[in-house]
Order: C-alpha cells, then sequence, then structure tokens
C-alpha cells in the first residue's frame, strides 16, 4: 500500500486511494458522522506544541494556548492536559478552560474590552494575570480588585509598531490598531499601574499580529520589547514575565514561516545577548498548534458548469468555513477518493446565498455528486468562528487518536438553534 503524505499536514495521508487521518480513513467518518464534519489529529496537535518545548528546553516559560482559535472542550482538553495554560479573551473562554480541566492560575485574559463582571469572575477564579490594553482598564480593574480586598496581576499590552506583513484584519501590532498600549506612552502607563492600589505589576506583553511567516517582525518586536522592559525597570517598575503574544503562521498554501522551535532559538539567543536570559517568559500561540491539525469534510452537492465559471456546489458554507469570505484565505481542497480520470476547473462554493459563499476559487478537481472533499488546515478559525447564517446548525467535530475516535461536537439540531427564542404571540 502506498501512502502519500500532503504538504503541511503530516497526519493527514493517502493510503491505497484514500485519505487517513492518522489511523482513520476518512470516508468511514464521513459515513458515520455525516457532512460537514470536522476532524482533528491529536498528534498533530501534539507534534505543533513540541515543537515550542523544544525550542525552550531548559527556560522557564508558560505557554498559553490562544484558545480563539479553536475552542471546543475536546480540543482545549489535549492541552491543558500537556501542561498549556491559556490565552483567553472572554469570561466564556475562561469558562470552558475550567470546563476542561485547565487551571485558572495558567490563564491570561486579553482583549480591549473586558467588563467590570468578566474581571470579577476571573479574579474570582484565581486567574494568572490580566493582559491590559488601555489607561482606563487599569482604573477600571484596580477598582474592581480593591472591591474584592484583592490585588490583580497585570500585564499591559504594548504596541511595537512592527509591522508582521501579514493581511492588514489579522495585524495587530501597528500605530493604526485598536490593540496595545503606543509605545511613547508605556512607561507613564508602567508607573501609573504600579501606583494603583488594586494591580499588582507582574509583566509585559505584546502580539503583532497573525498568519505570521518570517521571524524580522518578531525579531523587532523582541528588540523593542527588551528597550521598554530596561525603561520601565529603570522608571523603579520590576517586571517578572516577558510575553510575546502568538501569530506564528502556518502552511496553507506553500507558505514557509519559521518552525518554532527554529525561531524561538533566534528569540533566545537575542534575549541572551541583551542579558535577559533568565527572564521568565510566556507565549500565546493559536493558529501554529491547530490549524493544520484539522480537516473539514465536506459532500458535493451539484455540479453546475457555467460558461464563465464551472461551480462544484458543497454542503460546506462560509458558516462552517469563514475564512475565504472574511480575508480572501485559501484552503487546500482535495478528493477523499481520488478519480483517475482528468480534473477541471472549479469554483468550490456552498450553498448559502451570498456571493462571498465561496470555500476556493479555480481549483482543479474531478469529482462527481456524492463524492467527499477534505478541506484542509481547517483547524483554526473554522469551527471557533462559525456561525448560523441561513439556519444551517453547526458541524459535529472528532477528534482523531490513533485508530481511535472521540466525538468531541454533536452535530447542532433545528431544535437547539431555536431553544432561546420566544414566540410574541401563540402560533
Ligand atoms: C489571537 C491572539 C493570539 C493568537 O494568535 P495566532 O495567530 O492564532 O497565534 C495570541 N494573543 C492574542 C492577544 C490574540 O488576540
Amino acid at each position: 500500500m502506498n501512502s502519500k503524505n500532503l504538504a503541511g499536514q503530516p497526519h493527514i495521508a493517502y493510503r491505497g486511494d484514500e485519505l487517513f487521518m492518522e489511523d482513520v480513513s476518512l470516508s468511514a467518518l464521513a459515513q458515520q458522522h455525516g457532512t460537514p464534519l470536522f476532524v482533528y489529529s491529536k498528534a498533530a496537535m501534539l507534534d505543533a506544541l513540541s515543537a515550542y518545548q523544544r525550542g525552550f528546553a531548559g527556560r522557564e516559560v508558560q505557554i498559553c494556548y490562544a484558545m480563539k482559535a479553536n475552542s471546543t472542550l475536546g480540543v482545549i482538553q489535549v492541552f491543558a492536559q500537556a501542561g498549556c495554560g491559556f490565552d483567553v479573551v472572554s469570561l466564556g473562554e475562561l469558562t470552558r478552560v475550567l470546563a476542561a480541566g485547565g487551571q485558572a492560575r495558567k490563564v491570561i485574559f486579553s482583549g480591549v474590552g473586558k467588563k467590570r463582571a468578566e474581571m470579577r469572575a476571573a479574579l474570582q477564579a484565581g486567574i494568572g494575570c490580566f493582559n491590559v490594553e488601555s489607561e482606563a482598564e487599569l482604573d477600571v480593574l484596580s477598582e474592581v480588585a480593591q472591591e474584592m480586598g484583592m490585588r490583580a496581576p497585570v500585564s499591559i499590552r504594548v504596541n511595537p509598531n512592527v509591522d508582521p506583513q501579514t493581511h492588514p484584519y489579522i495585524s495587530t501590532g501597528l500605530k493604526g490598531n485598536k490593540f496595545g498600549i503606543a509605545h511613547e506612552r508605556v512607561v507613564h502607563t508602567y508607573q501609573r499601574a504600579a501606583a494603583l492600589p488594586g494591580l499588582n505589576v507582574r509583566g509585559i506583553d505584546c502580539h503583532i499580529g497573525s498568519q505570521i511567516t518570517q521571524a524580522s517582525p518578531y525579531l523587532d518586536a523582541m528588540d523593542r520589547m527588551l528597550d521598554l522592559v530596561q525603561a520601565i525597570e529603570t522608571a523603579g517598575v520590576p517586571l517578572h514575565h516577558i510575553d510575546l503574544g502568538g501569530g506564528l503562521g502556518i502552511n496553507y498554501n506553500g507558505e514557509t514561516p519559521p518552525q518554532a522551535d527554529q525561531l524561538w532559538a533566534q528569540l533566545l539567543a537575542k534575549l541572551d545577548a541583551r542579558g535577559y536570559g533568565k527572564r521568565a517568559l510566556m507565549i500565546e500561540p493559536g493558529r501554529s498548534l491547530v490549524g493544520n491539525a484539522g480537516v473539514c469534510l465536506t459532500e458535493v452537492l451539484y455540479l453546475k458548469p457555467g460558461e464563465q465559471k464551472n461551480f462544484l456546489i458543497v454542503d460546506a458554507a462560509m458558516n462552517d468555513l469563514p475564512r475565504p469570505a472574511m480575508y480572501q484565505a485559501y484552503h487546500q481542497i482535495v478528493p477523499v477518493k481520488p478519480r483517475s480520470t482528468e480534473s477541471q476547473t472549479w469554483d468550490v462554493v456552498g450553498p448559502i446565498c451570498e456571493s462571498g459563499d465561496w470555500i476556493g476559487h479555480d481549483r482543479q478537481l474531478n469529482a462527481q455528486p456524492g463524492d467527499l472533499l477534505g478541506v484542509l488546515s481547517a483547524g483554526a478559525y473554522c469551527m471557533s468562528m462559525s456561525s448560523n447564517y441561513n439556519t444551517r446548525n453547526r458541524a459535529a467535530e472528532v477528534l482523531v487518536d490513533g485508530a481511535q475516535t472521540h466525538l468531541i461536537r454533536d452535530r447542532e439540531t433545528y431544535a437547539d438553534q431555536m431553544r432561546q427564542e420566544h414566540l410574541s404571540t401563540a402560533p
């Protein structure tokens, strides 16, 4: 039996004429659970994590999985069991961490718009650190903590003003972004934080963007962070940790981002050279831990050849896979059981009533109604961004572990969707 791996997808491969994830046939899974279906490889997630762990061998580091990339309980449980902390951006995400067996003290809470009730609940749960994004938020957090007779552990998110050279919607560390404290205000902001009675200043953080495929923006950000650390500590505010955020890219379509361990070898060399080698570190990777661990299986419904375009209509749509519509993002689309006859050029589109509902443009495919396609690199920012638009039920999710499979999310039902709604008069 010949086996052929797909680029960037180490745990997805053809065995004979059929696509497998680890030791599980994807067509068998689709038969059992229906489509669209998200399937994730546990080994791929742990491999991605171990690249970071190798990179930090012998250092004091806390890896906080940025769970907005994929917040399904069965996914975050894999990372909790592997010892990860979590970067959360809402009380909802913290609630999921606790439900999946994660530890609050390893959680950091990011985001520009935390509400008082969220701060209170996070303090009550004993979270590790708040990553604060504005001076106004420092004041409110201090007040909330004081009311509870506590001091809130804080890190301040700084905006290092480096260009991550990625899509504008996912670059976050430039001057015009809503995130973080501007470079020139940072020292002042730390002095203010240190003087507030309800705060305990712990660290500094940044997060410059997402799907970053080069080392240079990270190296620049690290330099600017270390300049700031020096200035803050000179001004009399000691810092415990440095958090460089997330953002490392993955291979969707031939991109060649640095490997996590190689990137960190360069960053750690910089830390050492500047005398900060013993400093506690944190990172917040999201996409790079889960993106290439997932595939979305979808069934071909209709072929609709046309004069200008051929459309291949499938049963997954922009509500399941929002990235193409949102960011013109590219996902590889492959047949689960390739046919030997000649392929044609197709636009792969979903059933939703929007022209923006496409999954891939101009793809060479040979498929017939009833065939299964795999949309690759669907582990990050797909299910967690999915919606019920067009009253479509959210897909089911399966975790593959060797030859074992675990259904980690049931397919939604129409009753699920209507549960919180009320008619105003009897029907
Ligand atoms: C989204 C986000 C991350 C993770 O980004 P990835 O590109 O998925 O690695 C990390 N930190 C913060 C603050 C974020 O908002």
